[in-house]
């Protein structure tokens, strides 16, 4: 169950954070000119240096034996569409926002919920 809080600062700035289960969390920031959104504990991180971005490639991975290689590989393979269907999402959050959807609402927090649910039934492991 995700909740929200929204406040807004003197230089008009408008910030909203969803969090929910865990450390998931999804701040947006928004003002006249456009916004920024910024999710934790959604996206999922490589195993040996627990960044989202790296994609098996880090220095770490790249001084395991071959075959312990593969498999992080794999599992890169898995997290990248993962990863980027979250940024799909986040996208449209955040451009919701800057349109001046209550992105904050009962509805929209459900709508966030069964965007995460199927995109974990279509890429989750
Ligand atoms: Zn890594």
């Amino acid at each position: 169950m995700l909740e929200s809080t929204t406040s807004r600062d003197a230089d008009g700035f408008v910030t909203t954070s969803i969090t929910g289960d865990g450390n998931l969390s999804i701040v947006v920031t928004t003002d006249q000119k456009g916004g920024s959104i910024c999710s934790n504990g959604i996206k999922e991180v490589c195993p040996f240096c627990g960044r989202q971005d790296c994609y098996a490639a880090c220095d770490d991975i790249l001084e395991l034996p071959t075959t312990d290689r593969d498999e992080a590989c794999l599992s890169a393979d898995a997290r990248i569409p993962f990863n980027s269907a979250i940024d799909g999402m986040e996208s449209l959050i955040l451009a919701a926002a800057c349109e001046g959807v209550d992105i904050g609402s009962a509805a929209f927090l459900k709508a966030i919920e069964t965007t995460l649910d199927s995109i974990g039934n279509n890429f989750g492991e």
